[in-house]
């Protein structure tokens, strides 16, 4: 049995103040593998205390002293990529493709914010004036389960690529990912105090961040509920808010697009990280005339490509669901289809055979999807993706911004001029052209209710900084 009884602030693995334990279930058996030790109010208040502190001299930083930093950070996670990686899938069940994908990215997003540090300029001639970018303060942090360390290292890098100091609030699902990561930190060797991390639940410790006045500025990824919640507490205090929240993204196939290639990797797009991905490209729209050969290219590629299983397994591309009741809420949705009359193309409800014990859905895909379903509308977070058939090009684009959601889009066609077109015309934060791809420079995040602000790069930079105008 694992125990997770320590928390990180100012620079040492202590006992937290808080009592409350709850346990380690592990989603491949659903049997107990362990018990964590929560934080609570008063540990988040002395992170923060400790956080304050470390801003005062760690804010004064040289960008020199902040890129050695990253580069060391670098250094160990890259010695601790197996550990990292192996956890994800004993924790939450990532497969093991997804899981080494992330680590990979993790390392190539702390590059990226190094060349981006480089490249800052921290003061800058505008008009007639000097404008001086300071680091906002205390940053907290808030982070969901289901990639729990890739976004915690893009959001620490870019805090102390601009001087920030933060306090970091994992899901309480996600507490021996954070484990490893809290011990990356530390080997690092920040300051004491610079980055602090607590176990706990939302309602305890991620409501003390986002009520604290010791914090300037909270950076979330979530779901669009508890995003709101945070926003609506944070403008209390005035706190700067970016908001990483849900989606629904639309997956534009084109008449000219070579449909042998574009269907599986669509399906890829569906059932990243088991379909448990805000940026899962889960309603695929495919032309009306083309929705015969698409259905079945589709039904062949998940019997043949999509191997539902194991997590372990290098092959697997849908693993369990993180916990039962993350898997009642995607059975639910595949019920909620049925009712609503979509057509069940592949999967469907129950366990699929052998995988008993697990969190398992069945890869599954509804067809002849009208829009407005909310299987069309809602997010799943499973793997469940909705085809959706649409007369023209304007058609798709219509279809595909008719969502509250904007984070992500996916066009596949022949000719990338013409998906170049079509992109200019998607609300969604980011677009990629023919397969999936990942740019640790290029701005992420969503329009409408999938968010507030970018991540990555200088737009994510920005975000930890707040400018300050010197006139005469
Ligand atoms: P969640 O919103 O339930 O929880 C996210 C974090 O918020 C957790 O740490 C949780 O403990 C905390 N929290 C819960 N209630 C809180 C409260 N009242 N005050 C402060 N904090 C609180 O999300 P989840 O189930 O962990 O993750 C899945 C969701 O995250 C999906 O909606 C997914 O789309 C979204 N997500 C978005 C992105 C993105 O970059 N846009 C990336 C990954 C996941």
């Amino acid at each position: 049995m694992k125990a997770i009884n320590k928390i990180y602030v100012n620079g040492e693995f202590i006992t937290p103040h808080g009592t409350e334990v709850i346990d380690l279930i592990s989603p491949v058996t659903n049997r107990k593998t362990g018990e964590v030790r929560l934080g609570d109010e008063v540990d988040t208040q002395n992170a923060v205390s400790a956080a304050k502190e470390a801003f005062k001299t760690f804010s004064k930083t040289t960008k020199e002293e902040r890129i050695r930093y990253l580069e060391k950070l670098h250094s160990v996670i890259s010695g601790r990529a197996k550990d990292l990686t192996d956890i994800m899938v004993e924790e939450y069940g990532g497969t093991f493709q997804f899981s080494s994908m992330v680590t990979q990215n993790m390392l190539s997003d702390i590059n990226a914010m190094i060349d981006t540090l480089k490249a800052f300029e921290f003061v800058q001639a505008v008009g007639s004036s000097k404008v001086y970018l300071q680091p906002v303060g205390v940053v907290g942090i808030i982070i969901p389960w289901n990639m729990s360390n890739g976004f915690i290292v893009t959001k620490l890098s870019t805090a102390i690529a601009a001087g920030c100091t933060a306090v970091v609030k994992p899901s309480e699902m996600s507490v021996q990912q954070t484990e490893i990561m809290a011990e990356c930190f530390h080997a690092a060797g920040l300051p004491k105090g610079v980055i602090n991390f607590v176990n706990g639940l939302g309602d305890v410790v991620g409501a003390e961040i986002t009520r604290n006045p010791g914090i300037s500025k909270i950076a979330f990824t979530g779901s669009t509920a508890v995003g709101k919640i945070i926003a609506k507490g944070a403008v209390d205090s005035m706190k700067r808010v970016t908001l990483e929240l849900g989606g629904k993204s639309p997956n534009i196939i084109l008449d000219d697009a070579n449909l042998e290639e574009a269907i599986p990797t669509a399906l890829l797009a569906a059932y990243l990280n088991s379909g448990q991905a805000c940026a899962a490209g889960t309603r695929l729209l495919v032309p009306e005339s083309k929705l015969e050969e698409v259905n079945a290219i589709a039904k062949a590629a998940v019997a043949n490509q999509i191997k539902v299983g194991d997590p372990k397994d290098s092959d697997t591309i849908v693993g369990p669901m993180v916990s039962k009741k993350q898997f009642e809420r995607v059975e639910n949705y595949i019920r909620i289809g049925l009712e609503e009359g979509a057509t069940l193309l592949t999967g469907g409800e129950g366990k699929p055979k052998g995988l008993e014990d697990g969190n398992y859905v069945q890869a599954t895909i509804f067809t002849n999807v009208k829009n407005n379903m909310r299987i069309a509308q809602e997010e799943i977070f499973g793997p469940v993706l909705v085809i959706i058939p649409y007369k023209n090009d304007d058609d798709a684009v219509a279809i595909a911004n008719d969502t509250t959601y904007g984070l992500h889009a996916y066009i596949f066609s022949g000719d990338k001029e013409r998906a170049y077109r079509m992109a200019s015309r998607l609300d969604a934060g980011r677009i990629c052209i023919n397969g999936l791809s990942h740019d640790s420079k290029a701005p992420f995040g969503g329009f409408k209710q999938s968010g507030v602000g970018r991540e990555y790069g200088i737009f994510g930079l920005e975000e930890y900084l707040e400018p300050k105008a010197i006139l005469g």
